[in-house]
C-alpha cells in the first residue's frame, strides 16, 4: 500500500479548495434518459465542477420524521415513480455510498440528532440529475432526508452546519423545483417552450430577485409572500432543498442561475450554482 492510499483511509475528507454548491431543478424523471436543454445545462455545469471527494444530496423525494443520512456502502437506485416507460425503470446509477461522510455529517450537525439510515438509497431526485453531472457513477453519494415536521427556518439553520464540508471536497446538492405545482400542470403544453402561467412567472421572478439580492429571510418566509407564491409552493418538499443550498452561501460569493425555464405552466427548472470567491 502506498502512503497516499493510507492517508485516504485515515482521512478521506481532508482539506480542499472550497467546493461550489448546487440547487438543481430536476423536473420530470424522464430527464434521466432524454436529451433536452435541461440535461445539456446540467452537463455543462458538471464540466465546470472540480472533482468532488463525495456528494451530499438533499432531495425533495426523501421526507422523514427526523433527519437521516444514508450510510450504506452501495446505495440502490430507487425508481420512486409510476407510469413511466420501462426504459426509465431500467436505469441504474451504481455510485458507491460513503459511510465516512454519513458519520462526519452526523457529527457536524448539532441542531438535531441525525440518524444513520441503511434502507433508502438514491431516489430519482438524486440519481436523475447526478447521473448527468457524473455519468461514470464514480463519485460516492449520500443523501440527507428532509424532516417534514420542521419549519423552513430549521432547515436553513441545519444546512448552515454543513458549511465546513465545502472545504473537504464535498459537493452539496439540493434537488427539487422552485415552482412546483403538479396539480395545475398544463399537460397539453408540455412541449411548448418555456410556458408559464402568470402566477408561476410572478413567483419565479420574485424568488430569483430574492436569491440574487441575498434576501434569504424572504425566501425562508415563503408562506407570507402572497398568492402567487402559495400556488407555486403547494407543499414544501420541492422548495426546501433550495434553502439548504442558499444557507451554504458565504458573503461575497457569486450566485449563478441556469436552466431558468418553465415547463407546462406550473413548474420551473431554475437552478442555482454558488461559486467560491477566487482571489
Ligand atoms: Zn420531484
Amino acid at each position: 500500500m502506498k502512503l497516499n492510499d493510507l492517508s485516504k483511509i485515515t482521512d478521506p475528507f481532508s482539506k480542499t479548495d472550497k467546493m461550489p454548491v448546487l440547487f438543481l431543478g430536476h423536473g420530470s424523471p424522464m430527464n434521466a434518459i432524454e436529451e433536452n436543454e435541461f440535461v445539456t445545462g446540467w452537463r455543462t455545469i458538471g464540466r465546470t465542477l472540480p472533482r468532488p471527494n463525495a456528494i451530499l444530496c438533499i432531495s425533495a423525494h426523501w421526507e422523514t420524521r427526523g433527519t437521516f443520512v444514508t450510510t450504506m456502502e452501495k446505495p440502490k437506485t430507487i425508481h420512486d415513480f409510476g407510469g413511466f416507460p420501462k426504459e426509465l425503470f431500467a436505469v441504474e446509477y451504481p455510485a458507491p455510498g460513503s459511510p465516512e461522510l454519513a458519520k462526519e455529517t452526523k457529527s457536524l450537525i448539532k441542531k438535531t440528532e441525525v440518524g444513520l439510515d441503511n434502507n433508502w438509497g438514491l431516489d430519482h431526485g438524486a440519481w436523475s440529475v447526478i447521473k448527468q453531472l457524473f455519468p461514470n457513477a464514480d463519485v460516492p453519494v449520500i443523501e440527507m432526508s428532509l424532516d417534514f415536521s420542521q419549519a423552513p427556518q430549521h432547515h436553513y439553520d441545519l444546512a448552515k452546519e454543513l458549511t465546513t464540508l465545502r472545504n473537504k471536497g464535498v459537493l452539496i446538492l439540493g434537488s427539487g423545483n422552485m415552482v412546483h405545482n403538479l396539480g395545475l400542470m398544463a399537460w397539453d403544453k408540455l412541449n411548448a417552450p418555456n410556458y408559464a402561467f402568470d402566477w408561476a412567472l410572478e413567483a419565479s421572478e420574485k424568488m430569483k430577485k430574492f436569491i440574487l439580492e441575498g434576501d434569504h429571510k424572504s425566501l425562508i418566509n415563503y408562506q407570507s409572500q402572497g398568492k402567487a407564491y402559495n400556488l407555486a409552493i403547494p407543499s414544501p418538499e420541492h422548495y426546501l432543498p433550495l434553502l439548504y443550498t442558499l444557507a451554504l452561501k458565504s458573503e461575497n460569493e457569486k450566485v449563478n442561475l441556469f436552466n431558468d425555464k418553465a415547463v407546462a405552466g406550473s413548474l420551473t427548472m431554475t437552478s442555482v450554482k454558488i461559486d467560491p470567491v477566487t482571489i
